[in-house]
C-alpha cells in the first residue's frame, strides 16, 4: 500500500469507522485529490456520499456540495457532525437560516472550520454568497443528483442550469465531482456538458442488481385478487406496492387490509405526522406492507423489502429501476413485480397533455421504452443493462437467469433474412424514421410522412408484409439490443444504421428472435379498459 493508500484508509476508519473501501470509491478520492474533475456513476446506495465526505475531510478549505433534497442534507450534516464531535464541520446554507445563523456559518467557513457546505442550488444562486465564496478557500465543488441538470434526467431542475456559471464565479480552478444514479448516456452526455467538465475522468459502477428478479404480468380486471394472492404467498415478508393515484392507493390498502394483510397507505395527501407514523411502522415491522405512491420511498433505507409491486407501470425505465432498486439491499430474494396494460400508457401520455412540447416529447420517448421493456420477451435484465448502457451477457453475467422471460422462455425464430431486410430499409430511407413509421414501411401502411418523404413509392415498400406490425415492432427492439442499429435521442427516437448494421447485411448471420408477449386488449375482455 503507499503512502496515501494508507494515509486513505487510515482517514475512512477515523471518519467513518469503515475498514474498506466500497466498489469504486478509493479511485472516485484518488481522482478528485489529484484535482481532477472527476464523475460517478453508481446506483443508490453504491457510497456516493463518502467519495466527496471523505475528501472533503482530508483537505484544507470548504467543500461545496450542491443537492435539491434539504431533508438529505440535513441527515447527512448532522451524521458527519456526530462522528466528528465538531458541530461548525459541516453545515447548511439554505433561506431557512436568520441572520444570526447565516453569520455563524459564514465565521465557521472564513476560520476554516467547516469542511462540508451544503447548498441548495437555489442558495448558491444569491448574489451575497457567491460573493462571500469568492473571498474563502474552496477544495471542491460537489454536484450531488448531477443529472437534475439534464431534461432527459427524471427529475430536471432549472436552477440546476445556473450551476456552471455560478462554480466559475466563485473560483477558476476548482475541481468539480458530479454524482448520479442515473446512467443512461444522454443524461451523462448532459451532465459532462452542462457542468463544463468534458475532461472529467469518469467512474462508473455496474446497475446490475443479480439478486433481484423481474416479471411482468398483463394487467387484468382481476388484478387486485392476483397482488393479494401474491402477497398472501409471501406471508410476513416486507414489500411496497406502488399505485399512480392516491385514490387507488386509499382502495388497494383497504382492500389489502380487508384480507388480513397488514398494510398502510401512504400519499403525499396524508397529513405528515401520518406519513411519518406509516413509515415508521414499515421500518419497524409493525406492518408488512406500504401502498404508496412514488412519494415514498427517497431516503428510506430498509434493507430487508422482499417484494416490490408496481399495480401500474411506471413513466420510465429510470423509475422503474429507482423503485425495485428499494427491493433486496441486503443481497436477498427481491421479487419485482409489474402489471401491464396499455390503457395505462395511453393514461401516462395524457397526464403529459399539458406540458411544453420538447417535456412531451421526452416523455412520449421515455414511455416508449417502458412499452418495449413490458412488451419484450428478450431478458429482461439484458433489456434494463442495454438502457444503461452496459452490456450484460445471460449466460456469464451475474443473475442471467433471474427474470420471468428467461425462465419461461418463449419460441424462438431464425430472422436473419429479416434483420437484412430491417437494415436495408433503415439504410435506404436515410435514417429518417422512428421505430413505428418504420414498421409501417416495412409492412406496406402509408401515412402522411411516410408520403411526404415519397417512401411509398420505393421498391422496398412493403417488402416485408408476410410478418404483421407486432412481429416488426419485436425485431426492430431486439435488433436495437443487438447493437446493429441506434436510436438517435436529439430526434426522439428516429432509428439510425450503424457499422456492426453494415457489416450485418454484407454477411449476414443467424439471428434468433423471440416473439414479444402480446398484451392485446381488445380481444381480452378480462382486460382493465
Ligand atoms: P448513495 O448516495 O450512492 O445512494 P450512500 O452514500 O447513501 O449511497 O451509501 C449507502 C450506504 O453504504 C450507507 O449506509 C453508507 O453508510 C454505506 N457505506 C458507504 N461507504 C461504505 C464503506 N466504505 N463501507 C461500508 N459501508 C459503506
Amino acid at each position: 500500500m503507499s503512502i496515501i493508500e494508507k494515509d486513505l484508509h487510515a482517514s475512512l476508519k477515523k471518519h467513518f469507522g469503515f475498514g474498506n473501501f466500497k466498489g469504486l470509491q478509493e479511485e472516485v478520492i484518488k481522482s478528485l485529490l489529484s484535482g481532477n474533475n472527476t464523475f460517478v456513476i453508481m446506483p443508490t446506495g453504491g457510497g456516493k456520499s463518502l467519495c466527496y465526505q471523505l475528501p472533503a475531510l482530508m483537505q484544507e478549505g470548504t467543500a461545496i456540495v450542491v443537492s435539491p433534497l434539504i431533508a438529505l442534507m440535513k441527515n447527512q450534516v448532522d451524521a458527519i457532525r456526530g462522528t466528528s464531535h465538531i458541530d461548525g464541520i459541516a453545515h447548511v446554507l439554505n433561506s431557512s437560516l436568520n441572520k444570526t445563523e447565516v453569520k455563524q456559518v459564514k465565521q465557521d467557513i472564513t476560520d476554516g472550520v467547516t469542511k462540508l457546505l451544503y447548498v441548495a442550488p437555489e442558495s448558491l444562486t444569491k448574489e451575497d454568497n457567491v460573493e462571500f465564496l469568492r473571498t474563502v478557500k474552496i477544495s471542491f465543488m460537489a454536484v450531488d443528483e448531477a443529472h437534475c441538470i439534464s431534461e432527459w434526467g427524471h427529475d430536471f431542475r432549472p436552477e440546476y442550469r445556473n450551476l456552471k456559471h455560478i462554480i466559475q464565479r466563485i473560483g477558476d480552478n476548482i475541481p468539480i465531482i458530479g454524482l448520479t444514479a442515473t446512467a443512461t448516456p444522454k443524461v451523462q452526455e448532459d451532465i459532462l456538458k452542462n457542468l463544463g467538465m468534458s475532461d472529467a475522468t469518469t467512474f462508473k459502477a455496474s446497475f446490475n442488481r443479480p439478486n433481484l428478479y423481474y416479471e411482468i404480468r398483463p394487467k387484468t380486471k382481476n388484478v387486485d385478487a392476483d397482488i393479494i394472492r401474491f402477497i398472501k404467498q409471501n406471508e410476513g415478508k416486507s414489500g411496497i406496492v406502488y399505485c399512480l393515484s392516491r385514490k387507488r392507493v386509499e382502495e388497494l390498502a383497504q382492500a389489502l387490509q380487508v384480507n388480513g394483510i397488514k398494510a398502510v397507505p401512504y400519499h403525499a395527501g396524508l397529513d405528515a405526522k401520518t406519513r411519518s407514523k406509516h413509515q415508521d411502522m414499515f421500518l419497524m415491522e409493525d406492518i408488512d406492507v406500504v401502498v404508496a405512491t412514488i412519494a415514498f420511498g427517497m431516503g428510506i433505507d430498509k434493507p430487508d423489502v422482499r417484494f416490490v409491486i408496481h399495480h401500474d407501470i411506471p413513466k420510465s425505465i429510470e423509475s422503474y429501476y429507482q423503485e425495485t432498486g428499494r427491493a433486496g439491499r441486503d443481497g436477498g430474494e427481491g421479487h419485482c413485480l409489474a402489471y401491464y396494460a396499455y390503457k395505462d400508457i395511453e393514461k401516462l401520455e395524457k397526464f403529459m397533455s399539458g406540458k411544453p412540447v420538447a417535456e412531451q416529447e421526452i416523455g412520449q420517448a421515455l414511455l416508449q421504452e417502458v412499452v418495449a421493456f413490458a412488451e419484450t420477451s428478450i431478458s429482461r435484465r439484458k433489456f434494463i443493462l442495454h438502457y444503461f448502457g452496459e452490456a450484460f451477457d445471460n449466460a456469464t453475467g451475474d443473475g442471467g437467469d433471474m427474470d420471468d422471460n428467461v425462465r419461461h422462455p418463449k419460441k424462438q425464430l431464425e430472422a436473419k433474412d429479416e434483420v437484412k431486410l430491417l437494415l436495408e430499409i433503415v439504410d435506404s430511407t436515410n435514417d429518417t424514421y422512428k421505430s413505428k413509421d418504420l414498421v409501417n414501411v416495412i409492412i406496406g401502411k402509408e401515412n402522411a410522412l411516410i408520403n411526404s418523404h415519397k417512401t411509398h413509392e420505393q421498391p422496398f415498400f412493403g417488402k416485408g408484409k408476410h410478418h404483421d406490425k407486432l412481429y416488426w415492432m419485436a425485431l426492430v427492439r431486439q435488433v436495437l439490443v443487438a447493437g446493429f442499429l441506434n436510436k438517435d435521442i436529439e430526434t426522439y427516437g428516429v432509428i439510425k444504421l450503424n457499422d456492426e448494421g453494415r457489416d450485418f447485411i454484407k454477411n449476414p448471420k443467424s439471428f434468433m428472435m423471440t416473439e414479444d408477449h402480446v398484451f392485446d386488449q381488445e380481444n381480452d375482455d378480462s382486460i382493465i379498459t
